[in-house]
This record gives structure tokens, sequence and C-alpha cells, in this order.
């Protein structure tokens, strides 16, 4: 091809104004398994960027299941799950998943996707039409967005945690059908979404309540259910996704509602139907990470997770840099400036610590940040450790 040609100039000129904006994204290489103590690109780091929130990407068990898998199974599906790759590893873990939301969900039935990206876009096709009301929570992740605007649904974002406007928007719709589509964990902030009150006014104007809990799986409720065990919910009306590549550490995602929801999803969830299954020894491999998490294992790691949390919330002080209130593993400074935060970034990596600088679109203009994920992999030295440095780069 002709390296002047004008197509590829104008490329050439949008990755440009990247640069001047400082927006150019950039992918580091890890050379060992994921861990707070990491090889990247040749350089020892303490890594504090992961959201393998329970440790459990690298842990020996759900490793040696995925051999196991693979030795029962084979190493792909070889079809999309309508035809002939749906095997017995991914059904023993849609009951596996189903049966966690007994408590939350009549009739509970779970849908294993390959990521949790293509599980929303499934939830919003399958269940919006031009006919429905969409409102959708301002700070959504990206795959929520992209979902809603897929549906062709009639879209109306209410301003983050404000159930006041979302009443008055759910009071003036005439839609027929109305969906409410919420993060449990904002993944850019850290807070928990307001789902007890959600809920209410979800039954109250008979809406369904869709809600994201790819930070909220395995890490929140006392056997690591995930939200709607953390506020003990339980409706006809929710359509729960939870991910199972953060505290699950492995990969892929679900969804887990009424039977009839998941039954429309395998019929119309055309991200589930027109893609080849995941191969079966992840699935295998999720049975042990469930276990895991809903055992004695997981309620330790979760414990210690909490006083981490606890124990960086005590030993940070920032001056000029603004630490959110967040109570969960996620825990952003915003510092504002995209070079600021890159300086701040790269200050830390000079020190041997990796935290990742999100800058926008994934967040809003002026509110680039720090974000500090937190894992129960880490120590409590390492967190004092981190603390420490970062107040010294904002004193
Ligand atoms: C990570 C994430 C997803 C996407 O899940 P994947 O399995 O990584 O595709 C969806 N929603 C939120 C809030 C997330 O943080």
């Amino acid at each position: 091809m002709n390296p002047d040609s004008p197509l590829l100039q104008q490329l050439q000129q949008q990755l440009a104004r990247l640069d001047t904006q400082q927006l150019r994204r950039t992918r580091r290489t890890t050379e060992s398994p994921c861990a707070p103590q990491l090889q990247v690109d040749g350089k020892a780091l303490l890594a504090f960027c992961s959201n393998d929130y329970l440790g459990l990407a690298s842990h020996p068990r759900i490793v040696e299941s995925i051999r196991e898998g693979a030795l029962m199974y084979g190493a792909g599906s070889g079809a999309s799950h309508l035809i002939s790759g749906h095997s017995r590893a991914h059904a023993l873990l849609e009951e596996r998943l189903a049966g966690l939301f007994d408590a939350n969900l009549v009739d509970a039935r779970a849908l294993y996707f390959s990521t949790g990206y293509m599980a929303n876009l499934a939830v919003l096709t399958a269940m919006a039409d031009k006919d429905t009301a969409i409102f959708s929570e301002a700070l959504n992740h990206a795959s929520l967005i992209d979902g809603v605007k897929l549906s062709r649904a009639q879209v109306t974002i209410y301003p983050h945690q404000d159930l006041h406007q979302l009443e008055a928007m759910l009071t003036a719709s005439q839609a027929a059908k109305k969906l409410v589509v919420t993060d449990s964990v904002f993944s850019m902030d850290g807070e928990i979404a307001p789902l007890p009150a959600l809920l209410a006014l979800c039954e109250r104007y008979g809406a369904w309540l869709v809600v994201d809990d790819a930070h909220g799986f395995g890490v929140l409720g006392e056997q690591g259910h995930g939200v709607l065990e953390h506020f003990a919910l339980r409706s006809p009306n929710l359509i729960y996704m939870g991910t199972l590549g953060k505290a699950a550490g492995v990969s892929g995602a679900f969804v887990a509602a009424h039977a009839s929801v998941i039954e429309w999803l395998v019929q119309r969830g055309r991200t589930y139907i027109y893609t080849t299954a995941a191969a079966p020894a992840l699935a295998h491999a999720l049975l042990t990470s469930i276990d895991i998490i809903t055992g004695c294992e997981g309620a330790a790691l979760r414990l210690h997770l909490r006083q981490l949390i606890m124990q960086w919330r005590a030993a940070i002080h920032t001056r000029h840099w603004k630490l959110l209130p967040s109570t969960t593993a996620i825990q952003p400074i915003v510092i504002g400036g995209n070079q600021a935060t890159l300086d701040a970034a790269a200050a830390l990596r000079e020190q041997g610590m990796w935290v990742a600088a999100i800058r926008p679109p994934t967040v809003p203009a002026d509110t680039a940040r720090l974000r500090i994920t937190l894992s129960a992999a880490h120590t409590g030295e390492q967190i004092v450790q981190i603390a420490a440095t970062i107040n010294q780069l904002d004193s």
C-alpha cells in the first residue's frame, strides 16, 4: 500500500492528536503470573492495578483445574452453544452459579458468557427494543453504554446516584417496558450503588433492574455471592450480571435471573448465540474457583481484603489530590489533569510500584486519577509502602 495514502494520513493525524492530548494508551507486557509482584517489560514491580481481588488468578488449585479440564474436555469447544459447543462443564457451572442466587432471585437460572462485555450486550439487546425506555446511570461501564446504544431503546441517562431524578423520569415515562441499568460497584470510583432504593423504585414503577456486579461478585456478601447477598435483595425484577475474570480469577461472565429471562437470552442474545463457546476447561476451573469463593478460604480472603482496605485508608494522607470515599477494593485518587496523572504514575513506577493512570474517556474530563486496586494477595506491609510513597509524592 502507498504509505502516503490520504486514508493513512488521516489516521496518523488522529493518532497524533491523541499524543498532544496525552491520551495515547500503551500496553505493558507482563512476564509473570498475575500477582502483586510482577515482572513487567523486564522490571520487577509491585502492582496495584489488577481486578484479581482475592488473588485467585494464580491459585494452584484453579490452575490445576484448567489442566484437568483440558484433559477431560480438550482445548476448545469447537462450536457455539446452540450447535454442539455446550459441554457438561458449561452446564455444571451454570447450575452451580444459579444455586448461589436461590435467596435473591425467583426461579433462578444462570447463563455463562465468554466475557462480561458480551453478557451486557446480550441482556440489553434482548430485553429492550425501540418500545422500551432504558434509564441508565451516568457512570455506567462502557459495555452497558454500548449495550444500551445497540438496543435502539429510548435512553435517558440519570445523574450519578440521583434517585429523585430517576423517579421523576420513571413517573414521566409512558413506555410499555422499562429497564433501569446500573453498575453495583462503580469501576472508576469504587462506590456501591444504593441498590435497595433502586430496586424499590423499579418494583413501584414496574421496571427491570439490571445490575452489573463485575466488581462485587466474589468480594461482597458474607459468602461472596456478591451485591445481592450484601444487601439481602430479592425480587423477580432483578437481572444480575457477574464477571468471572475479576475476583473469580479465570475468565467469562454470567447472567443470573428468573428462568424465563435466561430462556429469552438463549433465544435472542446475539452475543451468546453467534460466538464459539468458551473453552470447557475454563468452565471446569471456574467450578473450583466458586468452591474457593464460597468456602472458608474465600471468607478468610475477604476478611484479609477488608483489613487491607482499612489499613490503606488509615495510612493515606493526600494534600492536593483527592482520595474518593470508597469502602471497596477500588481506591481512586483524583488528580485532575492528564499529564499530572501520568507523571504521578511514572514517579511511582520509578520507585517500583505499578498503579493505573485512568484518563478520559474512561472518566470525565479533568478527573484523571490514579486507580489503586487492593487484593487479598497483598500484604499489610505492601499497603503501607504504597500509601507512604503516594503521601510523599503529594506532599
Ligand atoms: C470488567 C467489566 C465488565 C466487562 O467484563 P469482562 O468479562 O472483562 O468483559 C463489565 N462491567 C464492568 C463494570 C466491568 O468492570
